[in-house]
């Protein structure tokens, strides 16, 4: 399975009307499953129900757009890894054996508050998949739920505390 197209930002113009979103207005997300990805569309509620379609989504959800801060990125501290620039690596890696490690991540952005669960689908590795959106950006995650047993939760953990904390800094220097 390709993992380069399991992120997805939003958009800043209706894919609709082509129409900028206000800030803090509300937005209907939607993915759609192509051949080989996901096609992310971002609407205004009246565009998405009034679009003549003859598909069914992946998933469908509606946040709120919120503008991009523009004065962010000047103050920007020294890049330091942290649980979110470590799951967008390993999502552009396409390692299976980090599956687990991306899965954990996301686990820990949700409870952190910066991810919100959008929807969830049978997958048929006998996984869930799971689309994540982040609460600021609305970039979203699609990462699979190896449906991980208890007793290999903690060998999970321990990988995910040396990613962070650099062990394995090999692996990411390619990036
Ligand atoms: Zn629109």
């Amino acid at each position: 399975m390709a993992q380069e197209w399991n992120i997805r930002s939003r958009g800043h113009v209706c894919s609709v009307c082509a129409q900028p979103f206000a800030d803090k207005t509300p937005c209907v997300s939607v993915l759609r499953e192509t051949e080989n990805a996901y096609e992310r569309l971002d609407c205004h509620p009246a565009c998405w129900q009034g679009l003549a379609r003859d598909w069914e989504p992946f998933s469908v959800w509606e946040g709120v757009y919120e503008a991009p801060a523009p004065a962010a990125a000047k103050h920007e501290p020294l890049k330091k890894e942290t649980a979110e620039s470590l799951l967008r690596r390993l999502i552009t890696l396409e390692d299976p054996a980090m599956q687990n490690a991306m899965y954990v991540l996301a686990v820990m952005l949700e409870r952190g508050k910066q991810l919100v669960e959008r929807a969830a689908k049978p997958h048929e590795s006998g996984g869930i998949l799971r689309v994540y959106e982040h609460k600021k950006s609305g970039d979203t995650f699609v990462v699979l739920d190896p449906r991980l047993r208890l007793d290999r939760l903690g060998e999970v953990q321990q990988q995910v505390v040396a990613l962070l904390s650099g062990t394995h800094a090999e692996i990411c220097s390619t990036f």
